[in-house]
């Protein structure tokens, strides 16, 4: 039977917990055994008697014993390499580990010997759906998003007809239409916006259209193609510098850009330059979802806001910390996805037969599968 260990999220802002008591309830009854760290839920709104009513254990915050018979360990984000010094080789380490931009997460799984599943690697197939956290997630960073610009401009969302006369609907911009800027349209048309939505992907178009919002086509520049695998390829710095050309009016007219243009494993591409952001009117506002990989805007800056010529330009780096409730629900969700087909007897197997568990499996045992992926980024 294998013992499952909750940790308290050690990530600072981490305010999310990677098990309700909806699936510890599940995976014991596949036959896990489940400890959680006492207070691990309490920021996501999920009470200790919660975890012990549905037949988990309690232990204290970073207990050795705990740490050392945990044979797999649910996380959000990766926790402090002075815990996972405490776990015994062979345990199992599943979670979001940024494996792209981690270079200590390598040093850990080799000298700790342990095995560790990356979520950000699942493969995008169908069957990947239910497992997918970056798309629960980001659902929640393109919702919230949106209605931290509401609250953040200085105007109203939606066209009103007043006896002081009429005000004209906010126009929003939506850079990037993935998973966060298809949720942040919806959630701005909701809202009574006029959204103009850019990205590079031609399959894009007639989603952004289905929602209301317009499309602005990407420059006649040629290009590789733009999309491998359902993710948007890197384009070059001419192609950019077209894209930023085109999008230059529209920003001046804006009065909303909420930026979640990535490229998986790169750095952001640069949408906004200062000389467009010269170009907004004071009191319009910035979101910056892509801020942590280096940012579409200039200028903006992880979990701050920036004042810049009286237009705000919001980091929002941990937009699905702020909905904990529901992200902590999704996402553990996604992990008992994943890992129940892979349960027998309260055991789980590591079959790298399966696609998901190949695409996702960064170490086994301190062996490390991807180097090219696992070791190529920067310190953390
Ligand atoms: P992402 O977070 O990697 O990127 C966000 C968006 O930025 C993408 O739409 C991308 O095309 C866009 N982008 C990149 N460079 C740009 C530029 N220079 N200008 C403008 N936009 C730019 O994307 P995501 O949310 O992971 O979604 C990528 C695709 O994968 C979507 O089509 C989504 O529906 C699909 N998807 C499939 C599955 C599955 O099949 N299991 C799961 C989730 C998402």
């Amino acid at each position: 039977m294998d013992r499952f260990l909750i940790p308290q999220e050690s990530a600072q802002n981490e305010t999310r917990v990677a098990a309700t008591p909806e699936t510890v309830k599940k995976f014991i009854a596949l036959g896990c055994s489940v400890f959680v760290e006492r207070g691990a839920g309490v920021l996501s709104g999920f009470l200790d008697d919660s975890y012990i009513e549905v037949g988990a254990e309690l232990v204290e915050i970073g207990d050795e014993k705990s740490w050392a018979e945990c044979d797999v360990l649910l996380c959000v984000q990766q926790p402090s390499q002075e815990l996972l010094s405490k776990l015994s080789a062979g345990a199992l380490i599943v979670g979001l580990l940024a494996p792209y931009s981690n270079n200590k997460l390598a040093k850990s799984l080799k000298s700790e010997g342990l095995s560790a599943l990356a979520l950000e690697l699942l493969p995008r197939i169908s069957r990947a759906q239910a497992s997918d956290a970056l798309s629960s997630q980001a659902n929640i960073g393109g919702y919230k998003a949106v209605l931290l610009a509401a609250s953040a401009l200085d105007r109203y969302f939606p066209m009103l007809m007043t006896a002081a006369g009429t005000v004209q609907p906010a126009k929003i911009i939506i850079l990037g239409a993935g998973v966060a800027g298809l949720q942040a349209i919806a959630t701005a048309k909701r809202l009574g916006a006029v959204v103009f939505v850019s990205d590079i992907r031609p399959a894009v178009k007639e989603q952004v259209e289905s929602l209301g919002a317009r499309f602005i086509e990407p420059p006649s520049v040629a290009e590789h193609p733009t999309e491998s695998g359902g993710y948007a390829r890197e384009v070059s710095e001419a192609f950019l510098l077209a894209q930023r050309q085109l999008l230059s009016d529209h920003l001046a007219e804006a009065d909303v850009a909420i930026c979640t243009a990535q490229v998986p494993g790169k750095k952001a591409p640069r949408l906004i330059d200062e000389e467009m952001l010269d170009r907004m009117r004071p009191g319009s506002v910035v979101i910056d979802l892509a801020v942590s990989q280096g940012g579409n805007c200039a200028k903006t800056k992880p979990l701050e806001t920036v004042i810049r010529k009286g237009v705000k330009l919001i980091g929002a780096s941990d937009l699905p910390c702020t909905v904990s409730n529901h992200a902590s629900a999704l996402y553990s969700r996604n992990l008992l996805a994943l890992l129940n087909p892979i349960i027998t007897n309260g055991e789980v197997i590591l079959d790298t037969d399966d696609e998901l568990i190949n695409g996702s499996l960064i170490s086994k045992d301190g062996v490390i599968r991807y180097p090219e992926v696992v070791s190529s980024g920067g310190e953390n």
